[in-house]
């Protein structure tokens, strides 16, 4: 059954100065917590292949899928903006490159044991934050975000140690690469440029092929990734998404969003809200996350600068974010406005919203989708109810009647409403609801966690059996503290 499976490990060709081989570690008496059948299918894998107890072997380290070579990546970082040196898979495991009908996947097993890279670290993940993980990677996905996927959640009762004793879980992750940018930051401040040249080039031929016709392919690139990493800002500011730690290390050379750990989804619009408890300058707060891209897409450019040859080329290859992530921003607001026009009127409302959204700390995903049933020149109440200074609500719902007017004409009075009803999601992995079912898996109950993840694989549907999912958090919610301790 295991044999279905194609493999093409291209990164394993690379060599051995870029990874350490090496067998996960067996976890005891593993069990299957949840089973992905929406990436299952797009790579291919037949439902005997997700029944069988080789699989589930396999997946917590107790087995070994033939044709898979697994390694853990050397790579190095910038972390809460300091250089922190060598990194790499601490607790990752890649099994190598799957061939399927929808292209190359890689796989890899996270909290899969220790590796040469684990550090002070036991190359474990636990249950809490294995759960995070899966359930977001596959928001981000229903939500259109470029992210990671998440085949498969396993268990096991095995002990692992953090601030109280919880036990081990593994995240199946897949993605057409892991490649980060401190994969390239390793080799170049080590001054390994046969590697990074090397790395560089299997980069563009695999996963950018379109730059190798460029004059500079390496500057090229680092365009290549500015646009892409632009792109995925500017989605996750539309939606309210922190994530928490973007170090050099968990930025995707793809533009994916890449380890989950204190993430959040904005509750209360508070622009200048901190998801990570242990970033007390509150570096990677909601509004900083542009600049800070754009920080990481610097030190990759410094990173790339030994194949780049000049760094006015450099410099010039990371100016377009300037202009591309305001521009994708600013067309995901007017999309969830249903406006269409970029005017200096439209832009005006969209900067207007912001701050009445953060003056009043209106719920940012309940007033999106509330608004999608706004119809210009009525009474508004159950929108006005989100604010408390009411006048204010009433003067930007006047304005942006007035704004929407020229838009309306000819269009029957229902087609705004459905069109938004696709740029602003009913449902976003809020804290609470992940600790919800987080709570219920330490009990063995893994049917809450399914339930949400088949409504955030769907998140602009309705839901009705489940609308309690996109209610307000409950009091509690505020007290969850999430670090990065996982
Ligand atoms: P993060 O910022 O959480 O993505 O992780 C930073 C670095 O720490 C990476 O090199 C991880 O592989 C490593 N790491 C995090 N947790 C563990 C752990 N429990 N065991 C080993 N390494 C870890
Ligand atoms: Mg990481």
């Amino acid at each position: 059954m295991i044999s279905q499976l194609i493999w093409n490990n291209r990164f394993a060709r690379l060599g051995e100065n870029f990874y350490t081989r090496l067998q996960p570690q067996a976890l005891p008496q593993p069990y299957w917590i949840s089973r992905n059948q929406a990436v299952a299918r797009e790579l291919g894998l037949q439902d005997s292949w997700f029944e069988s107890r080789d699989t589930l072997n396999a997946l917590t380290g107790s087995g070994v899928l033939p044709g898979s070579e697994p390694l853990a990546s050397v790579y190095s970082g910038h972390q809460f903006g300091q250089w922190a040196g060598q990194l790499g898979d601490g607790r990752a495991i890649l099994l190598g490159e799957l061939q399927t009908p929808s292209g190359s996947h890689e796989i890899q097993l996270k909290g899969a044991g220790k590796t040469p890279y684990s550090r002070m670290g036991d190359g474990r993940a636990v249950l809490r934050s294995s759960i995070r993980e899966y359930l977001c990677s596959e928001a981000m996905h229903g939500l259109g975000i470029p992210t990671t996927r998440a085949l498969a959640l396993t268990g096991s009762d095995a002990k692992v140690l953090r601030e109280e004793i919880e036990t081990a879980a593994v995240v199946t992750r897949t993605a057409p690469s892991f490649i980060r940018f401190g994969h390239f930051e390793h080799f170049s401040y080590n001054d390994m440029h046969v590697e990074l040249k090397a790395l560089a080039d299997f980069v563009i031929d695999n996963l950018y092929p379109a730059c190798r016709a460029a004059t500079n392919p390496y500057a090229a690139l680092l365009e290549a990734v500015s646009e892409r990493t632009a792109h995925l800002m500017a989605a996750w500011q539309s939606v309210g998404f922190c994530h928490g730690v973007m170090n050099t290390d968990n930025m995707s050379i793809l533009g994916l969003t890449i380890d989950y750990g204190p993430f959040q989804f904005l509750d209360a619009f508070d622009p200048t809200h901190i998801c990570n408890h242990s970033d007390t300058h509150g570096r990677y707060a909601y509004n900083k996350q542009p600049n800070i891209a754009y920080w990481n897409l610097f030190c990759l450019g410094q990173a790339l600068l030994p194949l780049i040859g000049e760094q006015e080329l450099a410099l010039a290859a990371l100016e377009p974010y300037k202009a591309i992530f305001p521009a994708a921003l600013e067309a995901k607001m007017l999309a969830k406005l249903g406006l269409t026009e970029s005017s200096p009127d439209n832009k005006a409302l969209i900067e207007s919203t912001f701050k009445l959204l953060a003056a009043n700390k209106v719920d940012y995903t309940i007033f999106w989708r509330m608004l999608c049933s706004f119809t210009p020149n009525s009474g508004h109440e159950a929108l006005r109810d989100l604010f408390f200074d009411r006048e204010s609500f009433n003067a930007w719902a006047l304005h942006y009647s007035e704004l929407l007017a020229p838009e309306s004409i000819g269009l029957e009075p229902d087609f705004r409403a459905k069109l938004m009803r696709k740029s602003n999601p009913k449902y976003v992995l809020r804290n609470h609801l992940g600790e919800q079912a987080i709570r219920a898996a330490k009990l063995k109950d893994f049917a809450p966690l399914i339930d949400l993840l088949e409504v955030l694989q769907t998140p602009f549907d309705e839901h009705p059996d489940h609308r309690a999912l996109a209610d307000l958090p409950p009091d509690w919610a505020s007290s969850i503290e999430i670090s990065c301790s996982s």
